[in-house]
């Protein structure tokens, strides 16, 4: 369910015509919908109403400002990977005791980053982890709020690049270790044993695996209690799923109440990080057919974004529908649809079936808000895109067009290169 719809043959962002926006800002651009993003945060949040419960939004999956401000307000928290997401996170206003920090490489200068923020905890991914939160929270004479990510060995049955629960995945401690790992986490003097933790990977369209690992995250929890520990928050990670062609993933009512059987009398904060599920379809990829052309084999279609500013077809094989913004009656063909980069793995579309675009006509890759921006790099030397956000009939860029100012700033050439006829001279040996 989104605001991107068709409006006399014209495709809108809620009230605003996508080709007026692309007058004002040029492309390509990333578009997101407000109406769609705050829709999906509530509709997300509201289906766990009943238990205690905090959305973490996974903002690796879009890292604008404006958006984590948008579901901060919302009273969402957010998960962080980096301590650049922290960042991020603290400067659009984020609650610290609503921020929970994952990944398995934190640096020690990132974790007292996160412990002078008074972040809720740490999802821990490994012994060696615990001992240095442990150092670094003692010489700073704090206690460092932990959970353990456990890896509960379950198939996602998604893409390999981002199954992450199962045993030859770098994420979590192994199920079976686990208890090792709380044992000692309850040793070491400076943490406090918060919670448990795990994440499946991403783009899951089935709820069973998610109900599998709570089981085992149950079951464990179950044995610690035993021990004495006390685990107070159980985080399911996210992961769920979203419709780009025809896949069809559980509502997240459906998926809620699925978890809600599990964990009604559990006794327990739960924890879920979303984040393509709130974004991916709230965001679309604005471009400009530039050319086309064609040969015995193949035709092309070439456009003004390429997959330095989406990389998921290039990188993981991603189907984006991709639609004209000007809908009318036309032939259909079958063609690649790429990008200006000199790499042949750059393209948004292939073998494609799609109404024919004439050049110099605007069109758009759908399902594009997540995993988008935030993996958009520089490569070609091509200025990162602008990103806008809509509200209504508003139109609010929330992030500008880079320019070539940008491409190399901090960049440097040292003395010894400057002057060229030095360079020469002590060039012939
Ligand atoms: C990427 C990630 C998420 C979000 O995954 P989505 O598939 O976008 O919902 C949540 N938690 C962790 C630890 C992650 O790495």
């Amino acid at each position: 369910m989104h605001y991107f719809e068709y409006k006399k043959g014209e495709l809108y962002c809620e009230r605003v015509p996508v080709s007026r926006i692309a007058q004002q800002v040029g492309t390509p651009f990333y578009l997101y919908s407000y109406r769609t993003l705050v829709r999906h945060f509530k509709v997300f949040n509201e289906a766990f109403e009943g238990i205690p419960h905090l959305v973490c939004y996974s903002m690796k999956a879009n890292s604008n400002l404006a958006l984590i401000r948008l579901f901060v307000n919302l009273g969402g928290g957010v998960d962080v990977v980096s301590g650049g997401e922290l960042y991020r996170a603290l400067k659009a206003g984020a609650d610290p005791q609503k921020i929970v920090f994952s990944g398995v490489g934190k640096k020690e200068d990132e974790i007292e980053y996160a412990l002078k923020a008074s972040i809720l905890m740490f999802n821990v991914e490994s012994s060696m982890e615990l001992r240095t939160i442990n150092e670094v929270a003692g010489r700073m004479n704090r206690k460092a709020p932990i959970s353990i990510r456990v890896n509960p060995d379950i198939d996602a049955r998604t893409h390999p690049y981002i199954t992450t629960g199962m045993k030859q995945n770098k994420f979590g401690i192994d199920i079976l270790r686990a208890p090792m790992a709380y044992r000692l986490a309850s040793e070491l003097p400076n943490l406090k044993v918060m919670g448990i933790d795990c994440h499946l990977g991403s783009q899951l369209v089935d709820v069973e695996p998610f109900v599998e690992a709570l089981k085992k995250l149950k079951s464990l929890v179950d044995d610690l209690r035993r021990e004495g520990m006390e685990i107070r928050y159980l985080d399911l990670g996210g992961g769920l799923g979203i419709t780009y062609n025809d896949e069809e993933p559980p509502h997240p009512y459906e998926y809620a109440s699925n978890i809600l059987e599990e964990i009604r009398s559990f006794n327990c904060t739960l924890i879920l990080e979303p984040g393509r599920v709130i974004v991916g379809n709230a965001g679309i990829l604005v471009s400009r057919v530039l050319y086309t052309k064609e040969n015995e084999e193949k035709r092309f279609i070439i456009v003004d974004a390429a997959m330095n500013d989406l990389v998921r077809p290039s990188y993981y094989g991603s189907f984006h529908q991709i639609l004209p913004v000007r809908e009318e009656a036309r032939e259909e063909i079958v063609a690649d649809v790429v990008g200006p980069i000199c790499e042949s793995a750059d393209f948004l579309a292939k073998g494609r079936k799609m109404p024919r675009p004439n050049p110099g006509e605007l069109i758009t890759v759908m399902s594009a808000g997540a995993y988008g921006f935030s993996m958009a790099t520089n490569y070609n030397s091509r200025p990162r895109v602008a990103e806008v956000l809509v509200r209504d009939d508003e139109i609010h860029v929330i992030r500008k067009r880079e320019e070539y100012e940008d491409l190399v700033r901090g960049e440097e050439i040292p003395e010894f290169l400057r002057d060229n006829s030095k360079f020469q001279s002590s060039n012939v040996k």
